[in-house]
């Protein structure tokens, strides 16, 4: 017993800190305070070892509802899932992802005993083996699901090829999207923006002119949960209700499909390539959401940016969160990627796709 009450204390530690975060966040942004969380997020996440699942994983809020919009800063945490983070050795994070979720290594122990005895034979029908994939799935990590599925999920285009792709999350907000939207025009370049169906809806004029001004969109949940927390119906939903959106708004359905933090399971993943859908993390992060001056910013892409790669920014994020240092490193970003030779182009040209399922 008092191990027990023990363990629950310092679990009731971790979860206040992670909860005190959120609390602010989530929900709210989605009713219209919900910006403010977001920023709390951010900040507070800690910088050095975020990578590590850690954040991602364990700290956020129950899916759906809440919306973690400014996860994705912490999506830039768990960059590692990507491919190479900036900061941290690229390997160790993606494993940590999976981590957080303490039943996975019991689970497969489990099942195989629970459905050996109930079910006569191996050769089960399709069902069981779906089962058994799905479950088999969440042991995964992304750098191993990106091994399975290549055609299916990517963090960079070919590296033969000297382009690199701009790509802005958790838009579009009528704060730091249209300054985002004013620097690209004013250069001349085409990025990619993977949008919140939610923020759509309240910003369908933003949503419009992105598409007007030659950017690619792409499906970005619709209130930003994290995938791997959500059953199958309910991720399906968060891209099927975020879909009608953006199609309404834009006349198409994107087929880039970016998971809030980078997380997503095989099961999901499965569906959304079955539907037809691109699932496009990034190689190079920011780290933007923490609210980082220009020089860190720019330092964070230049520094890391190669033939191929795709660099994850931000152009919405929450009232608290101060994305000033993007819009004013971009100028600088785009100038020095074209002195050294690398064309600025969409994720759909980066990969040679079609913008639409
Ligand atoms: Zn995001």
């Amino acid at each position: 017993m008092k191990r027990l009450i023990a363990i629950a204390a310092a679990g009731c530690v971790l979860l206040t800190a992670g909860c005190g975060q959120r609390a602010p966040s989530a929900d709210e942004g989605g009713g219209a305070g919900g910006p403010s969380s977001f920023a709390e997020r951010a900040v507070p996440a800690p910088a050095p070892g975020e990578p590590t699942a850690g954040p991602d994983g364990a700290a956020l809020p129950a899916p759906g509802g809440p919306a973690p919009l400014s996860a994705d800063g912490r999506t830039s945490g768990t960059q590692p899932n990507a491919a190479a983070p900036v900061p941290t050795p690229a390997p160790a994070p993606a494993q940590s992802v999976p981590a957080p979720e303490p039943a996975k290594p019991n689970a497969k122990a489990e099942k195989p005993r629970q459905r050996g005895p109930a079910k006569p034979e191996p050769k089960a029908p399709a069902v069981s083996v779906q089962k058994s994939q799905s479950s088999a799935a969440k042991k995964l990590s992304l750098s191993e699901l990106r091994a399975k599925y290549p055609e299916a999920f990517k963090v960079s285009g070919a590296s033969k090829e000297r382009n690199v792709a701009l790509t802005f999350d958790d838009g579009p907000d009528d704060r730091f999207t249209p300054q985002v939207l004013d620097v690209l025009k004013a250069h001349g370049v085409k990025a990619t923006f993977f949008l919140l169906g939610k923020r759509a809806e309240e910003h369908p004029d933003i949503v419009r002119r992105i598409v007007r001004e030659g950017h690619a969109i792409g499906n970005h949940s619709y209130r930003h949960p994290q995938f791997p927390k959500l059953t199958v119906d309910q991720f399906a939903q968060e891209i099927e209700q975020t879909e009608e959106v953006l199609n309404r708004l834009t006349g198409y359905r994107p087929k880039l499909l970016r998971p809030p933090y980078g997380a997503i399971d095989e099961e999901q993943l499965q569906w959304a390539k079955s539907r037809g859908y691109m699932i496009v993390n990034w190689n190079v992060d920011s780290l933007d959401w923490k609210n980082l001056g220009e020089q860190q910013v720019s330092g964070n892409i230049l520094g890391h940016a190669k033939a191929g790669s795709i660099v994850l920014q931000h152009s919405a994020g929450g009232d608290k969160q101060d994305l000033s240092g993007t819009v004013k490193a971009l100028p600088g970003i785009i100038a020095k990627l074209r002195e050294q030779g690398y064309g600025l182009v969409t994720v759909p040209e980066l990969l040679h796709l079609s913008k639409s399922k």
